[in-house]
């Protein structure tokens, strides 16, 4: 595996890759790699060669206050983990590749943004959105690999694609968890003893919820109510959000006729985490594409 550091250079390898013909795949991620992370580099390895995998914890979707400077950092170990899957490239550029003095250019994705995470997290998807580019305008792979974990991201990213047309298929996989529920995430080894224990309330909520549409429950707020009652059951975690929203234009449902989401945000202890499950009037998890 080539780990390439410069702009430039990741620039020459994609450009040379795409010039023989090749299926280039891209996996945008911020390291500290777990299953999740290593089920997109699976994705791309079947259907791409050479497949490029960014490790970038990008400062400009950090907000004051967040967890930018204690971000799990395991670069040796990643990258063993990339060979172990036989990734061609790794681009791990610093900060000041991508961000260098008198940078002023940011993406925005009106809408979208707004609501649950972006309405937790202000100026988040705007880094996102703005990394994102920046990395496909770089890599211009012919598809690149999200994790529905991030639902809401990859909704964006989806929008910011058509939107610039772009010549990059966006892939999205499901969500990879724990055995016992808890979706994988970089920031899980924050979580200790009795707080790992009541992390399982995300994906708890979600089932409930999942539960009782099984049961015949079509109304949102029942459904609400429900996932609540999940979460609020259990001291160390705090609710930020529990919403059902239409899986394609992330607004609130009322009542469940399309297919939606159930999306979950909480604090467990000082780890922000989040969660989410596609829910529909059938069940369709497999089927749908956000
Ligand atoms: P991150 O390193 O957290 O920025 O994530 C990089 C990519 O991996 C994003 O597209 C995430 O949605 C995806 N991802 C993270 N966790 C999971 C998971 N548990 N299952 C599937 N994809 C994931």
């Amino acid at each position: 595996m080539d780990i390439i550091r410069t702009v430039e250079w990741m620039k020459q390898v994609a450009r040379a890759a795409r010039s023989e013909g090749r299926i280039l795949g891209f996996v945008p991620t911020m390291g500290a790699l777990h299953e999740g992370h290593l089920s997109l580099v699976r994705a791309a390895q079947l259907q791409c060669r050479p497949v490029v995998v960014s490790i970038f914890v990008n400062p400009i979707q950090f907000g004051p206050g967040e967890d930018f400077e204690r971000y799990p950092r395991q670069f040796e170990r990643d990258c063993a983990l990339l060979e172990s899957l036989a990734v061609d490239y790794l681009f791990a550029p610093e900060a000041g590749e991508l961000y260098p003095a008198g940078f002023r250019t940011y993406v925005h994705v009106e809408g979208l943004s707004e609501r649950l995470e972006g309405r937790s997290r202000p100026g988040h998807f705007r880094g996102v959105a703005t990394v994102v580019l920046k990395l496909l305008e770089i890599v211009q792979p012919t598809f690149a690999y999200f994790g529905r974990k991030d639902a809401q991201q990859a909704r964006i990213v989806r929008q910011m694609v058509a939107d610039l047309n772009l010549d990059t298929q966006i892939q999205v996989s499901p969500i990879v968890r724990e055995p016992d529920g808890l979706a994988m995430s970089s920031r899980n080894a924050y979580l200790q003893g009795a707080e790992r224990q009541a992390a399982t309330a995300l994906f708890r909520a979600l089932t409930a919820a999942r539960r009782e549409i099984e049961a015949g429950e079509r109304d949102a707020l029942r459904l609400v109510a429900a996932m609540r009652a999940v979460l609020d059951r259990e001291p160390l975690v705090a609710t930020d959000y529990a919403e059902i929203v239409d899986a394609d234009t992330f607004e609130p449902v009322l009542r469940l006729r399309s297919t939606c989401l159930a999306l979950v945000a909480a604090f467990v202890g000082n780890t922000r985490l989040i969660d989410n499950m596609v829910i529909g009037p059938v069940d369709d998890e497999l089927k749908v594409e956000i």
